[in-house]
């Protein structure tokens, strides 16, 4: 089997010089184990901070360890009563052609209801993500004007999505005049905002200042930065902001980091939050799990029925995992980003 292991801790943007692609003997299983070779693995921005060596709401991988992640796979070898060879399912194998899991800690999978890549993404955590950040916090209301970045995302196009079911005006952002298109086109967004057409925060604003003649009612917070320097005084009193991500500052080497602090100053948001009575809401989503069922049954049949489009960008073998993984830190990923392993 080969796996992708951390070999030294990024400063920025992780380099090829900071993984290592090792061989291995197949994994034994003990008792309800499972054996899996995974077909296809998921790319997150999260796996950027599991790289540091930094507080934060998960240890981090430790040097030589293999990257963490979610896979999705056949079961080659069981000792799970509830598992047999051929059983297709999703469990947190990381990045490796094989992984080993106890039959509790996976998931069967149906692949005639749902391609299997579904799980990694509109169907997994990136899509129960933007599920359960806009419903939980968000509370969107008909009529309310929605903001999300990152829109081509699993996370943002779900919020889009899900957002223009319940009535809002949906204005994405994204990078580039390709996904501003798929924004609008694919995932109906009302507009988009190009935020790299965009030097300044300030331009941002004015630009979104056309599309969002209401204000924002809801600021679904997925990449801090620019984006966020520009929304928050345009956000309507009680308003609500799900913070979820902020991929603009993952490379910065933490939160502390000056790039960080020059970005927004403490006082103008907490201000900004006093003054307009805004709701911000961090949470993880791991923390969450017993709404899953919720979230499956409310948006599973809403993708078979066409009514939630998804779109994956799908590198192929475990070698380019790295390259494909500075993709989704800076913008190259159209869609959600997979890697084909078989
Ligand atoms: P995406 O597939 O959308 O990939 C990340 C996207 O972020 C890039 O494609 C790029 O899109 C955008 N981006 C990168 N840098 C910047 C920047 N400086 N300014 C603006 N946009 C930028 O990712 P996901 O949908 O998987 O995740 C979206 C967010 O949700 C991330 O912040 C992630 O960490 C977070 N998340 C949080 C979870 C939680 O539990 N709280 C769980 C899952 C995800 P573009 O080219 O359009 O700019």
């Amino acid at each position: 089997m080969q796996r992708m292991v951390l070999a030294s801790r990024p400063t920025g943007m992780p380099q090829d010089e900071n993984f290592r692609l090792e061989t291995d003997d197949l994994p034994e299983i003990g008792p309800n184990e499972v054996l899996v070779r995974t077909h296809y693995m998921s790319l997150d921005p999260y796996m950027r901070g599991r790289m540091d060596d930094a507080k934060s709401y998960a240890a981090p991988v430790p040097i030589g360890g293999t990257m963490e992640g979610g896979a999705v796979g056949e079961v080659i070898a069981s000792n799970h009563p509830k598992f047999a060879s051929g059983d297709f399912v999703f469990g947190m194998f990381g990045w490796a052609t094989h992984g080993v899991a106890k039959g509790q800690d996976i998931q069967k999978l149906d692949a005639a209801l749902a391609p299997i890549t579904t799980a990694l993404g509109v169907l997994g955590m990136p899509g129960f993500t933007g599920w359960f950040g806009l419903m939980e916090y968000g509370k969107p209301k008909a009529g309310e004007t929605l903001v999300v970045a990152a829109a081509n995302g699993p996370v943002g196009s779900m919020v889009g999505q899900l957002a223009k079911l319940h009535g809002l005006r949906v204005v994405g952002i994204a990078g580039g005049a390709e996904k501003c298109k798929t924004a609008t086109e694919t995932y109906g967004f009302d507009a988009c905002i190009d935020h790299r057409a965009h030097e300044t925060a300030r331009d941002l604003r004015h630009a979104l200042k056309e599309v969002c003649p209401d204000g924002i009612d809801i600021y679904f917070e997925n990449v801090g930065g620019k984006v966020l320097d520009a929304v928050l005084p345009m956000m309507n009193p009680h308003g609500r902001i799900p913070l979820c991500g902020m991929i603009a500052w993952y490379n910065a080497g933490g939160l502390g980091a000056d790039a960080a602090m020059e970005a927004l100053t403490g006082p103008r948001l907490w201000r900004t939050i006093l003054v307009n009575f805004l709701s911000v809401n961090g949470f993880i989503i791991s923390n969450h799990f017993d709404r899953y069922g919720d979230f499956l049954r409310e948006v599973a049949p809403q993708l078979a029925a066409g009514k939630i489009a998804y779109t994956e960008d799908i590198a192929e073998g475990l070698e380019n995992a790295p390259a494909a993984f500075r993709a989704l830190l800076s913008g190259g990923n159209k869609g959600k980003q997979i890697v084909k392993l078989i």
